[in-house]
């Protein structure tokens, strides 16, 4: 008579149960969306500690993400109580990889106390490893001298075992040399990069036998989620740790593999079985997460793949009351925002929280028209996985430039972007302008057109200098006389900073371009630049961070393994989704990424999915009729809704007799998508154009439409240190204000503008 099963395990489907309770020896559980991979593993964990096979210190278990770590925490807490919180090898790869390090860092010629480097800090490293090589950075962007140095990395590779031929390309033969000397510039430092946190602790193990019997030993058990986006390195050190005791568990999804393009290998999973003879492979069919819809629609799509191992799978989920997948679609992106940001008030209203409401996007630049749409309408939202739109680098670089062009007194804007790109200014030059600037008063760009003017700044940095300067007089001129949208982009070509992204070969630039082309294409629906500038202000000002209920914005990539109740997905078009990019460099190949992509995306639903695209997108610059993605074609029709405004084309237009259901709503009620897009754009009210500065050599103050910018007593001004307050005195430039805040300050009038 054995034992009831402890409560834990009944919850369990008999082929979870077996994945839980095949506690010694490999496992391989290769499973679909939704099928409990992660409540197998978490579960397997709280059993191995409830038998008491191993301390929580035994157990190695690796998660996508810091956030899977915490909240796989939580639900072994929950069974097994609070030793679940003494779990240190709990986390992801780079993490458990930083305290295998820090362990035995002098072993792999670092102290203890080593640093992480960022991406910033790589570059900077980068770009003097090929100004001391004579390499024209230009020719060989740092970053594409990293994405190689990386690639070698996540396979594994130290210099030492780079296959001969490989980086012959880069820099005319150079690429391993620079390897070399990155990784020995990376000891001198006593520092670390991202890809060392997996290869510096294979290279520990290979080299050290003793302290990899330590590990061997240490770890009893061994869990892994996600298995299908490890790459070759990630695999190695599973192998190598896993290679006594043999007690492996595996978690994947083969159709969900989405980081092929950063090294993940789906081979892994095919390996594991020959690398681990005997493996128990487990295949979970039965879906808990969706309604059967929902799994329909996703199941028939990523069908469409050819190179899959293959799964089935099913729900239990029977609900008459479950509803179709929802296919929509709006004018343009900022009517999909509107239009989506309505549906998720109104399912608010029906009692649906905004924590179970998601927005998952293929690129980021697709966040900008939501963030903009939350603000205005007041719904709080939350960005996962990456900054908020404004928030990002070469966002906040562009608007800079345009600080500066508008205002020019603006030093923040001007120190941020004096040398990006690269003009030759060191750190040196710009404590001299910084120095010229507090020392007389007077803001950093004239500072600057000042000091060309003396001998202190030579050479590159003189050059470099004098072209910004020459550029920024060239740019505020054209405030006038050039549409704002011509301006910007203008002004981003000739600074060189497109150039600078376009030269760059890294994964996430042409990201970067994409969301620079989304910021100008939003300056369309503002008069000018100064107001567009204000608008941001505005929104960036309101974005603080909620901690109550939000609804979560966050790119496809970095919704794995996430489920809500309901899920939005928009910008299905051909080009942005399948992405033109990944198709072009990739072939059938990133076609099939895509898929996966988009089946991720599907299955993180619950109850509710709306697929939305817009007929109109503007895609390099270019307003285009946006074809509906593919994708939807390759939905099943029987589990889908269309929905139709009447009167104008909508999916109509593109086919959707395909589908069986069509809901059409009358646009009686309201104006329809098309016009209102129009009326968006023409009713913004012009805005005076005031500009306090120009610089020309000289501090003068002048208004560019309508007369001398001079200050009278009682006038509101805002001073960028001081805030606002009320004019006092005037003595001629000079202003004598009375600052809510600040108090009775002199200031000089071009410092200040109307509040
Ligand atoms: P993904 O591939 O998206 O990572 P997954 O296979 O890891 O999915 P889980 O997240 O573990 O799936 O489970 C999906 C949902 O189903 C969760 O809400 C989970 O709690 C629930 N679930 C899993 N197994 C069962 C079960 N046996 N009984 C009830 N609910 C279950
Ligand atoms: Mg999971």
């Amino acid at each position: 008579a054995s034992r009831p099963a402890p409560s834990y395990l009944e919850s369990l489907n008999p082929e979870q149960r077996r994945a839980v309770e095949a506690i010694d020896g490999p496992v391989l559980v290769l499973a679909g969306a939704g099928t409990g991979k992660t409540r197998v593993l978490t579960t397997r964990i709280a059993h191995i500690l409830a038998l008491g096979r191993a301390r929580p210190s035994e157990i190695l278990a690796v998660t996508f993400t810091n956030k899977a770590a915490r909240e796989m925490k939580e639900r072994i807490s929950a069974v097994v109580g609070p030793q679940a919180e003494g779990m240190p090898w709990l986390g992801t790869f780079h993490a458990i990889g930083t305290r295998i390090l820090r362990r035995h860092a002098e072993l792999v010629d670092l102290n203890p106390d080593f640093t992480i480097l960022d991406t910033d800090d790589q570059i900077r490293l980068a770009k003097q490893i090929l100004a001391a090589e004579n390499i024209d950075e230009k020719r060989w962007p740092p970053r594409q001298m990293l994405g190689m140095i990386d690639g070698w990395k996540n396979r594994g590779l130290t210099p030492e075992e780079v296959p001969s031929g490989e980086g012959q390309w880069f820099a005319n033969g150079k690429g391993l040399k620079l390897y070399k000397l990155y990784r020995d510039r990376l000891k001198s430092l006593n520092a670390a990069d991202f890809g060392d946190l997996l290869l510096e602790p294979i290279r520990l193990f290979r080299a050290n036998p003793d302290i990899l019997a330590s590990y061997q030993s240490r770890w009893r058990y061994m869990l892994v989620d996600e298995y299908q986006d490890t790459n070759v390195a990630q695999y190695l050190w599973l192998r190598l740790l896993a290679q006594n005791n043999k007690n492996l568990c595996v978690v994947g999804d083969d159709d969900q593999s989405i980081y092929g393009w950063r090294g993940a290998e789906v081979d892994n999973i095919l390996r594991f079985e020959t690398d681990f003879p005997g493996a128990v492979v487990v295949r979970l069919e039965r879906n808990y997460r969706s309604t059967s819809h929902i799994l329909a629609a996703a199941s028939h799509l990523i069908a469409h793949n050819e190179g899959r191992l293959g799964k089935t799978l099913f729900t239990d989920l029977v609900d008459p009351d479950a509803l179709p997948l929802t296919v929509a679609s709006s004018w343009d992106s900022e009517e999909e925002a509107r239009a989506i940001n309505g549906e998720i008030e109104s399912l608010h209203k029906k009692g649906t929280t905004l924590d179970e409401m998601a927005i998952l996007v293929r690129t980021t630049a697709q966040m900008r028209a939501f963030e903009d749409r939350f603000v205005t309408a007041g719904t709080p939202y939350r960005v996962i996985g990456g900054p908020r739109f404004y928030e990002r680098k070469e966002i906040r670089d562009a608007l800079a430039y345009f600080r500066v062009t508008v205002q020019p007194s603006f030093d923040l804007a001007f120190e941020r972007i004096v040398n990006v790109p690269t003009r030759g200014l060191g750190q040196q030059s710009v404590r001299l302008i910084t120095e010229a600037a507090r020392d007389r008063e007077i803001p950093m760009l004239l500072a600057a057109s000042d000091l060309l003017a003396t001998d202190e700044i030579k050479g590159k940095a003189r050059t470099g200098l004098s072209q910004l300067v020459a550029s920024f007089a060239r740019w505020r001129s054209q405030l006038d006389t050039l549409p704002h949208t011509e301006l910007a982009e203008i002004i981003l070509e000739e600074s060189g900073y497109t150039d600078m992204l376009k030269a760059d070969r890294s994964a996430d630039a042409p990201g970067r371009l994409e969301n620079l082309k989304e910021l100008i294409r939003s300056m369309e629906d503002f008069d000018s630049l100064p107001a567009f500038l204000e608008h941001v202000s505005l929104v960036t000002d309101a974005q603080g961070e909620t901690g109550g209920e939000a609804v979560t914005l966050m790119t496809l990539h970095a919704a794995k393994g996430l489920e809500f109740d309901v899920v939005f997905l928009p910008g299905w078009e051909e080009g942005l989704f399948p992405s033109m990019r990944a198709m072009d460099e990739n072939g059938q190949a990133g076609l099939e990424e895509e898929r996966r992509l988009a089946y991720v995306g599907i299955t993180r639903a619950r109850k509710q999915c709306f697929v939305w695209f817009a007929l109109n997108r503007r895609i390099h610059g270019m307003w285009q009729a946006g074809a509906a993605s593919r994708f939807i074609d390759e939905l099943p029709a029987e589990n889908v809704m269309v929905r139709e405004e009447a009167g104008y084309g909508g999916i109509g237009g593109y086919g959707a007799s395909r589908f069986d259901q069509v809901e059409t709503f009358s646009s009686s009620y309201h104006t329809p998508g098309w016009e209102r897009a129009q009326r968006r754009r023409e009713d913004v009210p012009r805005r005076e154009r005031r500009l306090p500065l120009t610089i020309e050599g000289e501090l003068v103050a002048k208004s560019i439409s309508d007369g001398p910018a001079a200050y009278a007593v009682g006038d509101r001004v805002f001073h960028q240190k001081f805030g606002n307050g009320d004019v006092a005195q005037v003595e001629g430039n000079k202003l004598t204000v009375d600052f809510d805040k600040a108090g009775r300050k002199r200031v000089i009038d071009s410092f200040v503008t109307r509040a």
